[in-house]
Order: C-alpha cells, then sequence, then structure tokens
C-alpha cells in the first residue's frame, strides 16, 4: 500500500512520527507524547514535514516534567480504540503512547520513593 503523498516527513524526536501528530500538537498546544492541553511545557526537539513544495519545521513539545500517568494512559487508550495497527500490534503511535505511559508510571514512583 502506498502512503499519502501530501505529507512525507522524517522522523522526528523520540520516535515520532510527524505523520501521526495532530494540528495542535505542531503548533505547540498540546503534548507531542500524549496529546493534552499543555500548561507547562519543555521542548522535544523538532520535526520537519513537507506538504508538496513547502518544507516546515516544528518545534514540539511535551508534559513540563513528565506526562501524568492518567494523561498518557487515556492517550494510549484513546489512540488505540481507534486504530487498526493496533490491532495488529504494529503501530508505531501506539507504541510511542505505551512508552510515554511506562516512563510517567517510573516517574511518579521515582517520586513517590523519596
Ligand atoms: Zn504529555
Ligand atoms: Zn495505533
Amino acid at each position: 500500500m502506498k502512503r499519502s503523498e501530501l505529507v512525507t516527513a522524517a522522523p522526528g524526536p523520540a520516535g515520532i512520527d510527524p505523520a501521526a501528530l495532530t494540528r495542535e500538537q505542531l503548533l505547540g498546544w498540546r503534548c507531542a507524547l500524549c496529546g493534552t492541553l499543555l500548561t507547562g511545557d519543555r521542548p522535544l526537539g523538532t520535526v520537519t514535514i513537507s506538504q508538496g513544495p513547502t518544507l516546515t519545521t516544528y518545534p514540539l513539545w511535551a508534559c513540563d516534567p513528565n506526562c501524568t500517568t492518567e494523561n498518557a494512559w487515556r492517550a494510549a487508550i484513546g489512540h488505540a480504540a481507534g486504530c487498526e495497527a493496533c490491532r495488529t500490534g504494529e503501530c508505531a503511535t501506539g507504541q510511542r503512547l505505551l512508552d510515554a505511559y511506562s516512563a510517567a508510571i517510573r516517574q511518579e514512583h521515582a517520586e513517590g520513593a523519596g
């Protein structure tokens, strides 16, 4: 199957697939990892997306200091519910969301242990 030619993109930071990001995530309104509306943010790096002849580089942002487990989990199940690729277990976006969730759990445990 041929990928869409409208959006071709180089892999972003932290294994992020730029084509899977929403417009709100590209504009920095929402966390690029979990999709939560940002209040505090930290820079993740940039992704470059080409639409026809136009190359646009977007800085990506994530929850600061980390995505909460609640937000990360909601993002993961929210994505998986509507994703064909996740059902066969071959979805990079689903994997990234689960990774964000595991990172959030580790972070919470680390804070709770202190
Ligand atoms: Zn987040
Ligand atoms: Zn998926």
